[in-house]
């Protein structure tokens, strides 16, 4: 394995699939088989997963409601998928811990990094939920920055296409895919690969990004091997 420990950044959206309710139950097997598989390669690993299935803070205007407000309902969504990654995971035999950065005794212990640390250590799959527990911030901002807090060596990405493109790839055919860039590039060409908060943080603390499509059979072990898939921003 070329990867001790990962820190794997799950969207919320893409948890839905292709059903119209909030969490394809076939999506989250598949989450649950490729994490698994990565977790018996011995890699530790702690996974950030968003919310945007369920609510996301920008919507907030449109129902009336002021956007912290909003912000502070996206990261409640984000412990629903959590909890539904957690329940699904300890099925599969994987332990699990959640650890939320909104305190939720009941349902969760909350972030304390050292601590996290430790669990991944153990062998246990640490996932972060409720985000950084602040408004105006991402679950990519969270992936960033609990990466580094737990020394991750890079984070991973999982989207529903297989990596970044020259162009968005659904709309033009045409469009070719990057199989590296450094983060200058992907800045200077402004390819969106995070909210920059979540890439400025990246970028400044050396930590490399490797967009993949997680939709993709056995895709997450290969990167975890160091294989070529998806693209590297480093
Ligand atoms: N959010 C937040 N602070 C955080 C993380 C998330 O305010 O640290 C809110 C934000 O409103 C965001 C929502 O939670 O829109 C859901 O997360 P996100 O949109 O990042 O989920 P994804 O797009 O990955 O599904």
């Amino acid at each position: 394995m070329k990867y001790k420990r990962i820190l794997l950044k799950l969207s919320g959206e893409a948890l839905m699939g292709s059903k119209t309710t909030n969490i394809d139950p076939a999506v989250l097997e598949q989450y649950c088989e490729e994490i698994k598989l990565v977790k018996e390669q011995g890699v530790e690993l702690a996974i950030v997963i968003g919310g945007g299935n369920i609510f996301r803070g920008g919507q907030a205007e449109t129902l009336g409601i002021d956007r912290v407000q909003g912000d502070y309902m996206g990261m409640l969504a984000t412990v629903i998928n959590a909890m539904a990654l957690q329940g699904a995971l300890e099925r599969h035999g994987v332990y699990t811990r959640l650890m939320a950065g909104i305190k939720m005794e009941q349902v969760c212990e909350p972030f304390i990094r050292r601590r996290a640390i430790r669990h991944l250590e153990k062998g246990r799959i640490v996932i972060f939920g409720a985000g950084i527990g602040n408004p105006y911030f991402t679950t990519d901002s969270t992936a960033s920055l609990r990466a580094i807090e737990i020394q991750a060596e890079v984070v991973l990405k999982g989207t529903r296409v297989d990596g970044v493109y020259t162009k968005d790839p659904l709309k033009h055919p045409d469009a070719v895919r990057y199989t590296s860039l450094s983060f200058q590039e992907a800045y200077e060409k402004n390819l969106n690969i995070m909210d920059m908060t979540a890439f400025t943080l990246c970028m400044e603390n050396k930590l490399p990004i490797i967009v993949f499509d997680m939709n993709k059979k056995g895709n997450l072990v290969h990167i975890a091997k160091g294989e070529e898939a998806g693209t590297l921003i480093s």
